[in-house]
């Protein structure tokens, strides 16, 4: 399995591309918002022969989504992402200029609504939709288990896990969800969160000060 990390805008995003040997690739979370950056991924794309197939999103955060419209434009992909993060996204336009002053790419529409447990294929490999609320209300992770990868968006992090604070957000849901969906997964599993460095289940099962207070609770 092939990962490439694209640090994507100023909020330090991860958006990953994910490829095996069919060159069938999936994009998650693309949060690129200048030109250079969209070059940059396309270039890159197409120097490794990819195959843009999918746009996975975890949430809909406006740090994860700014280069949707670049993945429709060029690739002709649609976001797939849980249901309940639909009132999240068209959120989005409004908090970027609030908070940035800058306007957004009018949103495309969602290609797909996933559920939890949903099985994707991307070329000869399996992906498994995982619900994790808490961060959003429709967060979720994307496992691979024959590759024991999980992308963790902003639901857990290297030592430290999402906020709840923002709308939609709720602590008990988060640390249930990690508890449930994740922690369950074997201590080897790689851990790649929509920001910050890489991690493992086990690390995080024993050192993730935020999940060793709820797991005696
Ligand atoms: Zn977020
Ligand atoms: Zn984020």
């Amino acid at each position: 399995m092939n990962i490439k990390r694209f640090v994507t805008n100023a909020i330090g995003e991860n958006c990953y591309l994910v490829w095996d040997d069919s060159r069938e690739m999936a994009i998650i979370d693309c949060g690129v918002w200048d030109k250079l950056k969209e070059e940059k991924i396309a270039r890159y794309i197409e120097e490794n022969g990819l195959h843009p197939c999918m746009a996975l999103q975890t949430h809909m955060h406006f740090d994860h989504i700014m280069g949707l419209p670049f993945l429709h434009r060029r690739y002709g992909l649609l976001p797939q992402c849980h249901a309940l993060e639909q009132p999240i996204y068209e959120a989005a336009p409004d908090m970027v200029s609030s908070w940035f002053g800058q306007e957004m790419e009018p949103l495309v529409p969602v290609g797909e609504y996933l559920v939890d447990q949903q099985q994707l294929q991307l070329g000869h490999t399996t992906i498994r939709v995982l619900h994790t609320p808490g961060h959003t209300p429709g967060g979720l992770c994307f496992y691979l288990p024959s590759e024991k990868l999980l992308f963790s968006g902003d639901t857990l992090f290297q030592g430290s896990v999402g906020r709840s604070d923002l709308p939609g957000g709720n602590v008990q849901d988060l640390l249930r969800g990690i508890w449930k969906q994740i922690l369950s997964l074997p201590d080897e599993v790689v851990v790649f969160p929509g920001h910050g460095p890489e991690t493992t289940v086990g690390d995080e099962r024993r050192t993730n000060p935020y999940l060793a207070a709820y797991g005696t609770m």
